[in-house]
């Protein structure tokens, strides 16, 4: 039974990343994600439905356009094969728990906007604020929140991160982060309550960091100046939050406490 269910939704997550991959195509270039119906993006030509299968039909066309044999980005069989990776694994992770109807539509924003901003550095308001929208009114079944919960995470997350923004401007003079960064941090706020919300922002630095060092290593940075989709990482730090947000944050005490009383023991 618990394989079946978990073969389900796998499936399922298979459709609703093929779905993402036309918000991911469509909303940073301003385009209605209803209408037309899934078309080459290279050649128009509508899809059809057995063309819609997931995964499989990219499989079947060996990675083209069946009419202009365009080259399908690998991007579109790895957002469908991860939403469906999330989606059975958040089951497997929470079972009949409430917060899995809050994980599955909190995933599926998470991942197309960790993909718009790692290619455009866009989060889209289209994307972020309905998002914002369903985690409060989710907030009711949420266990992780509740409605205040709810409203006091969205608040926390877009003050904080408008300050950030403000009080870099002030320093240095530029922006540092975007403003979808703040309405994107309301969103998660809404669904993952305040602290998590902190915990996100601070896994999501860590990566950022990270991928940063990585860049300069292999010669490929360009100073404090390169652009970090920091959405991206949001994104990852926030999903990480929601699986294991309480061993990491467990973690992330001791860790503090334990540098707090190091340097205590190494004071004079
Ligand atoms: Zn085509």
């Amino acid at each position: 039974m618990m394989a079946l269910t978990a073969t389900y939704l796998f499936l399922l997550g298979a459709v609703v990343g093929s779905f993402l991959n036309v918000c991911i195509h469509r909303l940073p270039r301003a385009e209605s994600v209803v209408r037309p119906r899934s078309n080459c993006p290279s050649c128009g030509k509508t899809i059809t439905v057995f063309h819609n299968i997931p995964l499989l039909s990219y499989l079947f066309l060996r990675g083209r356009c069946g009419a202009c044999g365009w080259r399908i980005p690998a991007r579109y069989p790895l957002v469908e094969f991860t939403t469906a990776v999330l989606f059975a694994g958040g089951y497997l992770r929470f079972m009949a728990d409430p917060r899995f109807a809050v994980f599955l539509p909190f995933v599926a924003i998470c991942v197309a906007l960790f993909v718009i901003d790692a290619e455009h550095q866009l989060l889209p308001d289209l994307l972020t604020l309905p998002g914002c929208a369903i985690g409060l009114l989710l907030s009711p079944w949420n266990p992780l929140v509740g409605p205040g919960g709810a409203l006091l995470g969205a608040f926390v997350g877009a003050s904080l991160s408008a300050g950030l923004i403000l009080v870099y401007w002030w320093v240095r003079k530029r922006q540092g982060m975007g403003w979808g960064d703040v309405k994107m941090l309301a969103m998660i706020g809404a669904f993952l309550g305040w602290d998590f919300t902190l915990l996100t922002i601070v896994l999501g630095s860590f990566l950022g960091i990270a991928w940063w060092g990585l860049q300069e290593m292999r010669g490929k940075g360009r100073g404090l100046q390169h652009v970090l989709p920091f959405g991206s990482f949001l994104a990852l730090g926030s999903i990480a939050c929601l699986l294991f947000g309480q061993p990491i944050l467990i973690w992330y005490r001791s860790l503090l406490l334990g540098s707090v009383a190091g340097g205590l023991a190494v004071l004079p």
